[in-house]
């Protein structure tokens, strides 16, 4: 079912919390994401960047997560996660996303400022809510590679959500996109801090395969929205894997499609259910 953004984030915060972001690639990713949601009857956010929207065709994708948001017995937010580009980001408004992020985290401050104030507008005047970053989580990024990684810092933050405006607020905090290739290592008294010093919502990107414990502890400091795209690409793939080594002659692509949606879905409940968020589904 349709909710919206900012408010379920405030909830969670309320709550004790965190939704949980999921990416999805494909229709069997999106399948085990909305089955694990509804199954623990937690609320979930969906998410598509451009880079797998322009893969499954961007009206493709709009119809696909429309109708997941509808069908759904749970509260289901159709995110467009980082857009770069703001035409495309404008289409995703325009098409019934219930709300977008804008990614202008490797700009300067100004020029991040300026785009958000121009996504910012213009989303809200259509219902839509509004996500940005400031700090920069470095790693791969929907196909982009970057390796700076620079701590949110906290002015710069609380200059940046007064002037924005927007309804919620990734930080660069320890984190990183993609495969950690060193152990991350979280900030919780930057997190603390942040959190703290706003009522807007704040983001942990880059959180697949950072140990539950410690995103336990951020969510207990009030994180409540903490984005999973490789942990689920990765169940994704190996169960596809598996499933065509162990079956040689096989070839029905129905059969290893559900070893797909399974994988995926014992992997988000695994999310869920450390982000605390089961049974919230009805917490309004
Ligand atoms: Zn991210």
């Amino acid at each position: 079912m349709k909710t919206n953004f900012k408010k379920e984030l405030l909830i969670a915060k309320k709550g004790g919390y965190a939704i949980p972001a999921f990416n999805f690639d494909n229709m069997e990713m999106l399948k085990g994401i909305i089955e694990a949601a509804e199954e623990k009857k937690s609320p979930v956010i969906l998410m598509v960047t451009e880079s797998a929207a322009l893969y499954m065709g961007v009206d493709y994708v709009f119809s696909l997560g429309r109708k997941a948001v509808e069908l759904s017995s749970v509260p289901v937010i159709l995110h467009w996660d980082h857009g770069f580009d703001i035409d495309l980001i404008k289409r995703a408004i325009d098409s019934g996303f219930d709300s977008v992020m804008l990614d202008s985290s490797a700009k300067p401050f100004a020029i991040n400022v300026e785009e958000t104030k121009k996504v910012v507008e213009y989303a809200h005047k259509h219902g839509v809510c509004v996500e940005s970053e400031i700090g920069h989580v470095g790693g791969k990024e929907d196909d982009r590679e970057s390796n700076s990684q620079q701590y949110t810092n906290i002015k710069d933050a609380i200059e940046f959500n007064k002037q924005t405006n927007v309804d919620a607020l990734a930080i660069a905090a320890g984190t990183a996109h993609g495969i950690y290739k060193t152990k991350p290592d979280l900030q919780f008294k930057l997190i603390e801090d942040i959190v703290e010093s706003m009522e807007t919502p704040i983001v942990l990107h880059g959180s697949s395969g950072v140990p539950l414990i410690d995103l336990k502890k951020a969510i207990k400091l009030g994180i409540t929205k903490i984005n999973i795209g490789t942990d689920l690409k990765v169940a994704n793939a190996n169960a596809v894997r598996e499933w065509l080594v162990t079956n040689k002659d096989g070839y029905d692509a129905r059969k290893f499609g559900k070893a797909a949606i399974d994988a995926v879905k014992l992997a988000a409940i695994e999310k869920i259910v450390a982000f605390n968020s089961q049974d919230k589904a009805n917490n309004r």
